[in-house]
């Protein structure tokens, strides 16, 4: 088993002093055969936090010295946050550098940003939803640089709503339409378990969508904590496997080289 999001300093968000041999240690605690880092390269963010992008040249010399002092299996990938306007900067990061897995997100939409609320004003509980999906499809068709599409439904954390679930009738086309542009792609998506902890209180996406993708013929999957500290390394992932086991999948992606690799649920963990 490998978790394949997990942030270290690089990350601005993340805890300043998690290295790659940090999460090493954790993943050799914890019985992992490999570790994935897939720090955040936002291009042209709003936020200025986000602003600094990590220079390759010098993260992959890093990783270098922890795999020479490890001798562990160090995977590196990013998680990409798309806008319209980086689409020319994600192309050239992603084949630059030789990433094992690209996750592609969406943290901003119409340049607004759902964590301080901005993105919600004006808008009902559906309408930021549909927007949100709209965002989502535009960039799975106009960027062709990523494997996995990340956290899927990642709206449902933010905004001042009671309701942190999606009705799937209620968004059914453009859902629909997000997941078979995936699947025609062979892009997948990632079960993300960083929601349990925080809102929405379950994982990203929610299983009826996960049952979707896969009756839709969907079967790319990795399952990632999103961890900004090496505590949370492969937080839940009992829960991931049995989630995804109730929603039809037998078998989880292991990204090397942007290439999946499947393995039998059954036998990881
Ligand atoms: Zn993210
Ligand atoms: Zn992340």
């Amino acid at each position: 088993m490998i978790d394949q999001h997990t942030h270290t300093l690089y990350s601005p968000d993340a805890s300043k002093t998690t290295t790659f041999l940090d999460y090493v240690n954790q993943a050799k605690q914890r019985g992992f055969s490999g570790i994935m880092v897939t720090d955040h390269v936002d291009f042209d963010c709003p936020d200025p936090l986000f602003q600094s992008i990590i220079d390759y040249t010098h993260y992959f010399e890093d990783v270098l010295e922890a795999k020479t002092k490890s001798n562990f299996d160090i995977r590196v990938g990013v998680e990409l946050g798309y806008q319209r306007q980086s689409l020319g900067k994600i192309k050239q990061l992603v084949q630059t550098y030789p990433f094992d897995l690209v996750l592609l997100s969406i943290h901003y939409i119409d340049g607004l940003d759902p964590y301080d609320g901005s993105y919600f004003k004006g808008k009902s509980h559906d309408e930021s939803i549909q927007r949100y999906f709209e965002t989502v499809y535009e960039a799975i068709t106009q960027c062709d640089d990523f494997d996995i599409f990340g956290h899927f439904d990642y709206i449902t954390r933010y905004g001042d709503f009671e309701n942190r679930t999606i009705a799937l009738e209620d968004h059914q086309e453009i859902i629909d339409s997000i997941l078979l542009t995936l699947i025609s792609k062979q892009k997948g998506i990632e079960i993300n378990m960083s929601g349990i902890d925080e809102r929405p209180k379950r994982a990203y996406p929610s299983i009826d969508i996960l049952k979707r993708y896969h009756a839709l013929g969907g079967s790319i999957i990795t399952i990632g904590s999103d961890a900004h500290h090496e505590k949370k390394l492969g937080r839940h992932f009992d829960i991931a496997i049995k989630i995804l086991k109730e929603a039809g999948f037998q078998e989880i992606a292991l990204f090397k080289n942007r290439i999946p690799v499947f393995y039998p649920l059954d036998e990881l963990l």
